[in-house]
């Protein structure tokens, strides 16, 4: 792969778009709240870009088509002394059920009738390549979150 520093924010805003169309066919409410003064990250941006892809897609597939809100978000967050630069995808669809949260990241797991079960393990292969981390928070009947934190780019990397 081929990294650079890039900005995360860009990243999320470019997946969105290439999603647009799915988004308004599904009359989904968008509420983008991007931090401002985030630090790069040092990435493969076509891989992040498919990562987001990935969790956008599935959060339309959750919400279907009646009027769910998808909300993108993205700070910065200190762990273990470093600095990641976090982003955040977040549903309105029925959440993941308790039974199969485990589950997930597992290639080939799907729920759905022509699922493939491959995104969120992609998801998981590319964010670990990047030591970054991917965590799931299921908000029950809420809907789902997907948050992907990745290190900031050091100075002079
Ligand atoms: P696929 O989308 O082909 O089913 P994924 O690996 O992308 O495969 O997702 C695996 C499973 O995780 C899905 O089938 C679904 O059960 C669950 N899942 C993923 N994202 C969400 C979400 N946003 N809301 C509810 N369930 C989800
Ligand atoms: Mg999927």
């Amino acid at each position: 792969g081929h990294f650079e520093e890039h900005d995360l924010n860009s990243i999320i805003e470019q997946s969105l778009e290439l999603l647009e169309r799915e988004l308004a066919e599904n009359n989904i409410e968008v509420k983008l709240e991007l931090g401002q003064g985030l630090p790069p990250v040092y990435c493969d941006d076509r891989q992040i870009k498919h990562v987001f892809l990935n969790l956008i897609l599935n959060a339309v597939q959750a919400m279907g088509p009646d009027h769910g809100r998808l909300t993108l978000r993205s700070f910065s967050v200190m762990r273990e002394g470093k600095q990641f630069v976090a982003g955040e995808v977040s549903d309105t669809g029925g959440g993941i059920p308790m039974e199969v949260v485990h589950n997930i990241f597992n290639p080939f797991f799907t729920t759905k009738d022509a699922g493939s079960g491959l995104g969120l393990s992609i998801v998981h292969k590319i964010v670990t390549r990047h030591f970054g981390q991917v965590e799931v928070h299921n908000r029950g009947s809420e809907g789902a979150s997907f948050l992907v934190t990745l290190p900031a780019a050091e100075e002079g990397r």
